[in-house]
């Protein structure tokens, strides 16, 4: 359960619970603050016309949003020095769709994408109704579970796009298996992981080959359902140039309050995670044996189709269930309005549980063909389960499920 991530900050090399707080830090150098000011100025003065102590303009260069970034380098483990990017690969955008539209740009007009078929709504429309118009994109949408997923894979094929645990099917992807073919077929591809799922405690693509993470940092990382962001990192020299060259061109950078908040947020990851990760566990095995309940997909459970790979994959299986209930779209209806300590809401990954009916809310903006062939039907029921006792969410969930049967005897 323990990764080692490469810190160059003079500590050898620590356990992601260490890292989680120290990754990246050092002490404010003027006054010694453990944690970095949030600085808020746009402005820095030069010595000399081009003279100056490595900030230049906010956009360009901020102290805390530096730190952040740094933080998240090491958290998903990209190796590279300060020398070879100012904060390691690590870059904070205003959301995770500004992370994801950013990444985009490394890509030429007309280049051909292949993305997973199961993804937040948002990434689909940014694909699909934004870049397929504005960039020339060739977007395919391809199940990386089945095999029809490799000749998908063309040597013109520019990126590839995924996101394991997928959003909201929870389809656990094969990183290693995708990386390594699609290397073979094409040397140059980029191969990108939306990571937001999982958090860099549970799974860390770029030690499965895989070139550049990206977070919703809006969910796990920040963890506390009060602030919007995004962040990449990679593990590439040559792509950090580029990204450093593109968040400072197209400027959608996280600004220093967002992200002295986020980090903030991530030095409680580790326990926060490891919490989250044993109730879903528990909320999983309650779900299954209930007899309102069809399915429940959760990866930590054995009936997951995917669980094998999840085991070797995943240091544990994240805070993200999603179950079938039984009856049509008026007991899942009731069953959301029946809840009281989930909150009926999009988003997830803070400390408290939410719930949601992605068919209407999350992902409407997936065409309803497609969300047909993936099975978001309006039985679907999406949990991010908090780190609350879990005997007191099992409880509100057991109320909601009596409500449901109540109506069906009324
Ligand atoms: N990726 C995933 C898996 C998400 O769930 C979300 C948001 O829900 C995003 C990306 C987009 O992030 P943001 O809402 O911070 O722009």
């Amino acid at each position: 359960m323990a990764y080692h991530p490469a810190m160059s900050d003079g500590h050898a090399s620590v356990r992601h619970e260490t890292a989680v707080i120290h990754g990246g830090q050092r002490p404010e150098p003027v006054t010694g603050a453990v944690m970095p000011p949030i600085f808020t100025s746009s402005t820095y003065v030069q010595e000399s016309p081009g003279v100056h102590a490595g900030f230049e303009y906010s956009r360009s260069h901020n102290p805390t949003r530096f730190a952040l970034e740094r933080m998240i380098a090491v958290l998903e483990g990209t190796g590279l020095t300060e020398e070879q990017d100012a904060t390691r690969g690590g870059f904070a955008f205003a959301s995770g769709l500004a992370a994801m539209a950013t990444l985009l740009e490394v890509m030429d007009a007309g280049s051909r994408l292949v993305a997973g078929d199961d993804l937040y709504g948002g990434s689909n429309r940014l694909f699909s109704r934004v870049r397929e118009r504005s960039q020339g994109l060739k977007v395919s949408y391809v199940d990386f579970t089945g095999s029809a997923w490799r000749n998908a894979i063309t040597t013109d094929t520019a990126m590839v796009w995924v996101e394991t645990p997928s959003n909201p099917m929870m389809k656990i992807l094969d990183l290693r298996d995708i990386a390594d073919h699609a290397r073979s077929v094409n040397p140059g591809i980029i191969l990108a992981a939306d990571n937001t799922f999982a958090s860099p405690v549970n799974q860390r693509p770029l030690e499965l080959g895989f070139d550049v993470v990206m977070h919703s940092t809006t969910k796990y990382m920040n963890g506390h359902s009060d602030s919007v962001g995004g962040v990449l990192a990679t593990n590439r020299a040559d792509l950090a140039e580029t990204l450093r060259f593109l968040q400072n061109s197209v400027g959608s950078v996280m600004s220093p309050f967002e992200a002295y908040l986020v980090l903030r947020g991530i030095k409680t990851l580790a326990v926060r995670i490891d919490r989250h990760n044993r109730n879903a566990r528990r909320i999983a095995e309650w779900l299954e044996g209930h007899d309102m309940v069809e399915r429940v997909v959760y990866p930590g459970l054995a009936s997951h189709p995917q669980h094998a790979i999840a085991a070797t994959q995943m240091h544990g299986f994240g805070g993200m269930i999603t179950f079938f209930i039984r009856g049509g779209l008026e007991n899942a209806r009731t069953f959301l309005e029946n809840v009281r300590l989930f909150a009926l809401a999009e988003s997830l990954g803070g400390v408290e549980s939410l719930i949601e009916h992605p068919a209407i809310m999350t992902h409407a903006s997936v065409p309803a063909d497609q969300r047909d062939t993936l099975g978001i039907s309006d039985t679907l029921i999406r949990l991010s389960v908090g780190i609350e006792h879990t005997d007191d969410l099992i409880a509100d969930l057991q109320r909601a499920f009596a409500a449901c049967g109540a109506k069906a005897r009324a």
